[in-house]
């Protein structure tokens, strides 16, 4: 007796549905899809009860006849591909002809459509994936679909729908990101008749993300310059470095017009930041590439979220450079700001580094914080030697007022107030420091009266083995005894360490978690920043002026002065007004 036969279309495109439509806004998402493919100016989008009672998506696009309507709810019936070749360059957002037959076998199904030339439009009520109705309707051109009581005949999966609540929300998610991805198009999105979201055609993408996220989240944004690398065009806004989120909910990726989650990316977008992000802490981005259709597999997942390049390292290359040379020209406009005449005369700074013989200072105590002048004892001191002018690449034009609670160097330069955290100063100027010693000759290293042997796990032993390189050129000098034994003979200069084998141990550990998120190219970066910014200077030091000078021009010549190694902000400006 046979066993295998073939399944009646209506419950083949139940099986579908269940790729496709995961839950009210995988409905919404497929529906406003079409309706950009189908070129629509305006798109309405109306939920109840979260989606589950009743979703509609109204559009002005090209709208069907009669003919194109009715093969429209046929599976992989499509008007958007014709041939394999075609799946192997996709342009549109839509492809597998999937959605309208899967949504509309799982839900009550309502299709009006009317060509904007057709005399009359179509109307085609479907239940469950049966027909039950076509007729001429369709007063206004473009597409109306409804969908009412989803999964009401599969009562399982109605069943696993979340709080009314949480499928809201997820529809506004999804319509913030086509909002974004298309902010030409104009979008209104009704919550149980609550006007949720109405958004005018916007002549630009920040114009749009103003709109969406308002003026103060969209001033925290820094524009990618519209570049080509390698066939991959990479534009639209990052955050500031220091601007970041706990989740990825804010790291935004289109590809050729369609939101995208992809591992390279993410990894591209790390490094990219690299020491602006906050370790756990996820960029904000509005990332739009652009690439030929062909060098991509969007084909990877029914819901197209995932893709598939056909040459990662190139697309991953052009993300890390425009991230990267997007934050090193915003440190320029950035040093130009802070380098403008303040509006009170500045009192002449000694020149970093100048022989100038060290004036007799008391540190800065806590009672002579905020005071108005800097260095208020200085008059009843020994005269001071006459100030040298700066040289000229020191030549910013910043004041300091005092030092804060042993932690905050305060400061006045032409946009008003700046607070620099002077632990997180000294780390990024640190850092830098050891990087640029560490590409040269390799950071000078101190050898140990009594070498040190340590005991690692074999895990532990391979990855010492892997980064030997890069921790010679740290200046640790390490050799393999065999048996997880290694002989540490020599440590960096720098380093203020009592206990070197929890230094040691305290690196494995970064190494450890480093190489799980991250590539290898920065790798040696990463493990120098969580090092010198543990032994670097403490908070509390209490530095004199020319070491609170030097520290501050210091930072002002770093590449990336805003930020510590670890993407915790080293100054911050309270401007005028
Ligand atoms: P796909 O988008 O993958 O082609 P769908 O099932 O989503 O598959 O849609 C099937 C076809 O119906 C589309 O190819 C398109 O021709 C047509 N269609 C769907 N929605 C609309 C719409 N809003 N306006 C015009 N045509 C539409
Ligand atoms: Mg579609």
């Amino acid at each position: 007796m046979s066993r295998i036969h073939l399944l009646p279309d209506a419950v083949a495109s139940q099986v579908a549905a269940g790729e496709v439509v995961e839950r009210p806004a995988s409905v919404v998402k497929e529906l406003v899809e079409n309706s950009l493919d189908a070129g629509a100016r305006r798109i309405e989008v109306m939920i109840r009860r979260g989606g589950k009672s009743h979703i509609r998506v109204v559009d002005d696009g090209t709208g069907m006849d009669r003919d194109d309507a009715l093969l429209s709810l046929e599976r992989h019936a499509t008007s958007k591909i014709r041939t394999g070749a075609d799946l192997a360059a996709i342009r549109t957002l839509g492809f597998r002809g999937e959605a309208l037959p899967s949504i509309a076998s799982v839900s009550r199904f309502r299709l009006a459509t009317r060509e904007p030339a057709g005399l009359a439009g179509t109307e085609i009520v479907i239940s469950g994936g049966k027909i039950e109705a076509v007729r001429d309707g369709g007063d206004a051109p473009g597409t109306q679909i409804d969908v009412r009581s989803l999964f009401y005949n599969l009562p399982a999966r109605r069943k696993f729908l979340r709080a009314e609540r949480t499928e809201t929300s997820h529809v506004e998610q999804l319509m913030h990101l086509q909002a974004i991805g298309h902010p030409e198009v104009a979008f209104t999105l009704l919550i149980d008749d609550r006007v949720a979201l109405q958004l005018a055609p916007a002549s630009s993408l920040i114009e749009r993300i103003r709109d969406l996220t308002g003026h103060e989240a969209a001033a925290q944004l820094l524009p990618v310059a519209d570049t080509t690398r390698d066939g991959v065009r990479v534009r639209g806004y990052i955050g500031k470095p220091g601007v970041s989120r706990s989740s990825r909910s804010q790291q935004i990726i289109f590809l050729n017009g369609r939101a995208i989650e992809n591992p390279t990316l993410n990894f591209a977008l790390r490094e990219g930041y690299h020491t602006a992000l906050m370790k756990g802490q996820y960029p904000v981005t509005f990332l739009f590439l652009e690439m030929d259709p062909a060098r991509v597999d969007v084909n990877v997942h029914p819901s197209k979220r995932e893709v598939r390049f056909r040459e990662p390292r190139e697309v991953k290359e052009a993300v890390v450079r425009a991230v990267a040379g997007t934050l090193e020209a915003a440190r320029g406009d950035w040093r130009e700001q802070f380098d403008k005449a303040p509006s009170a005369p500045a009192t002449p700074l000694p020149a970093a580094g100048s022989a100038l013989p060290e004036p007799e200072l008391l540190p800065v105590a806590a009672s002579q914080e905020l005071r108005g002048d800097w260095w208020p004892d200085r008059a009843a001191g020994p005269a001071p030697p006459p100030p040298s002018p700066p040289p000229a690449e020191n030549a910013s034009d910043f004041r300091i007022l005092g030092v804060l609670g042993k932690l905050y160097v305060l400061m006045e330069n032409a946009g008003g107030l700046v607070l620099v955290d002077q632990h997180a100063a000294h780390e990024r100027i640190l850092f830098e420091e050891m990087r640029r010693q560490m590409e040269a000759q390799g950071v000078p290293s101190q050898r140990l009266l009594l070498p040190l042997t340590i005991r690692l796990s074999p895990r532990e032993g391979e990855l010492l083995t892997l980064h030997g390189e890069t921790l010679r050129k740290m200046g640790v000098g390490l050799e393999p005894f065999g048996g997880g034994t290694f002989k540490v003979d020599s440590l960096p200069q720098f380093l203020r360490v009592g206990d070197p084998a929890g230094f040691l141990h305290e690196m494995i550990a970064e190494l450890r978690e480093t190489s799980s998120r991250s590539s290898a190219l920065r790798l040696g970066e990463d493990v120098i920043a969580t090092t010198v910014c543990r032994h670097a200077v403490k908070a509390n030091d209490v530095l004199r002026e020319p070491e609170l000078v030097r520290l501050i021009q210091d930072l002002l010549a770093c590449e990336l002065p805003y930020c510590c190694p670890h993407g915790r902000p080293t100054m911050i400006q309270i401007s005028y007004g």
